[in-house]
């Protein structure tokens, strides 16, 4: 049987839902499935180790559990291992599918039962690698206690869409979702981080854990209610009001200007 989780290919990144739900993929599809071989021979997408290295520690292994930190994920297993996958830019997780075409399935599990797992990225940029190190990533952006957001986010001279990108300050928010958050939350992506006040920071946490978990069920993050309505000429669902466009922290940003006024 072929179930793909989304209809093609990604237009947009992956974040923090994409990931939840590749996630959710393997725990229902793939746990408890015995290793029988690894194509792991792409050395640029299982850097730093050699071709045959991954196989090694795993063939052999059954997968036991997974794990995610913002768009990091990770699966145990009985050997003792871990194998860490990121999708990247584009890549998403393929169980139990016919082998892709040309050469997208980068790394792939063959299952004792016949079956496969294949980590498909066409553009190349997912990882595979045993044991990741996590230790530059901040608390998943879903999960963040409300006062170590506070501590983490409410600082610093950047703006305010910069500083929940930051991969090392809370995990999981990509471009999208930090734009359908702030608008949900009222704030400017133009604010500075550490001028928010704690209210302010509260209502930015629940707003980013009601985005999240609404992408989560909808399909993923393409799906947020401004996110419809982010192109040119587009304007706010709320108030209609048109929708302001600029580079912030180097990416691509809209919001209403209305509901999200500026900081001056
Ligand atoms: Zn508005």
């Amino acid at each position: 049987m072929s179930r793909s989780l989304w209809p093609g290919v990604l237009s947009h990144m992956p974040e923090l839902p994409e990931v939840e739900r590749a996630r959710a993929h393997i725990a229902e599809r793939a746990l408890n499935r015995r290793i029988s071989g690894i194509d792991d021979a792409d050395t640029f997408v299982c850097r730093p180790h050699a071709p045959g290295e991954i196989s090694a520690a795993l063939v052999g292994a059954v997968l036991t559990q997974t794990h995610r930190r913002g768009k990091a994920m990770w699966v145990d297993t009985d050997r003792g291992p871990v194998l860490g996958l990121h999708l990247g830019m584009a890549g998403r997780i393929a169980i139990d599918e016919e082998p892709a075409t040309r050469n997208w399935d980068r790394f792939t599990l063959l299952f004792e039962d016949s079956g496969r797992l294949a980590l498909r990225d066409k553009r190349r940029l997912g990882r595979a690698v045993l044991d990741p190190d996590l230790t530059a990533l901040g608390p998943d952006a879903a999960e963040v206690s409300r006062a170590d957001f506070r501590e983490r986010v409410g600082r610093g001279a950047a703006p305010l869409k910069a500083r929940i990108m930051d991969q090392s300050v809370i995990a999981g928010v990509g471009n999208l979702l930090a734009d359908e958050t702030l608008w949900r939350a009222g704030l400017s992506p133009l604010l500075t981080a550490g001028d928010l006040d704690e209210e302010q920071l509260d209502s930015l946490r629940r707003a980013l854990r009601a985005a999240t978990r609404r992408a989560i069920a909808r399909g993923g993050v393409h799906t947020g209610d401004l996110i419809r309505h982010r192109s040119r000429g587009g304007s706010c669902p709320s108030c209609n009001e048109a929708l302001e466009r600029a580079a912030v922290g180097g990416r691509t940003t809209y919001w209403c200007p209305l509901h999200q006024p500026a900081p001056w």
